[in-house]
């Protein structure tokens, strides 16, 4: 009989128009929970200057990528801003083996995607700003980005928002602590769902059949 711990891994899914605060909520989360395994996409964008190669993306050329596509190595994958964006399938296999969580910071055709090959091991999670004039702010004072990429980021803000509704859950990032709260609360509440808890089902059943015991 499975043990109380026993349980199916969760793909939990943030998607939010860039700026929104998913990535510091993301890090904030792996930080306060060391038992969730962040995705790490492969991407044909050129790194930024912050970035580690195989820690916040696998970096890799068109050729690379078109290959990972036809070797089938990626549960999904889609144009964002020009460049392709995946996530590889094999580490998704192994976490939900385990019974591990894993963490994807990815984009609505992303979700959809891993939404049909995954389905009910699947939780959704859409992050709005408050406003469209703190998006604006908030892209701005990260100050990575040329003007053109600032604005090129807030066109395609409004593309990902109308989104919004095929998402299991929405949140608004008024205050960061607040919203990782929130985030916090649906895993655990997730966690415990029925369906990934086979312990709950033998106990149920056997305090029914045989209640002596
Ligand atoms: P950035 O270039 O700012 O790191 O990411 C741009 C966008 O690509 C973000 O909205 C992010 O969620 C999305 N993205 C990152 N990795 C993936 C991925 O593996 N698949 C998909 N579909 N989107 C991704």
């Amino acid at each position: 009989m499975p043990d109380q711990a026993t349980r199916r891994g969760l793909l939990i899914v943030l998607s939010s128009p860039s700026g929104a605060g998913k990535t510091t909520i993301s890090r904030k989360l792996m930080e306060a929970d060391p038992t969730i395994t962040m995705s790490v996409s492969a991407t044909t964008r050129p790194p930024r200057p912050n970035e580690t190669d195989d820690v916040d993306y696998h970096f890799v050329s068109d050729d690379e990528f078109e290959k990972l596509v036809e070797d089938g190595e990626l549960a999904e994958w889609a144009y964002v801003f020009d460049h392709r964006y995946g996530s590889p399938k094999e580490p998704i296999k192994t976490a939900l083996k385990a019974g591990r969580d894993i963490l994807f910071d990815i984009d609505w055709q992303g979700t959809q995607q891993l939404e049909t090959a995954f389905g009910n091991d699947l939780v959704s999670i859409f992050i709005l700003p408050p406003s469209m004039a703190e998006l604006e702010r908030r892209l701005r004072s990260r100050a990575t980005d040329s003007e053109e990429v600032i604005q090129g980021r807030m066109r395609r803000a409004t593309g990902e928002i109308v989104h919004w509704n095929e998402y299991d859950y929405v949140l608004v990032n008024d205050d960061v602590e607040t919203c990782l709260a929130e985030v916090e609360a649906i895993i655990v509440a997730e966690r415990l769902r029925k369906h990934r808890r086979p312990y709950v089902a033998d106990l149920a059943r056997k305090l029914v059949e045989r209640p002596n015991d």
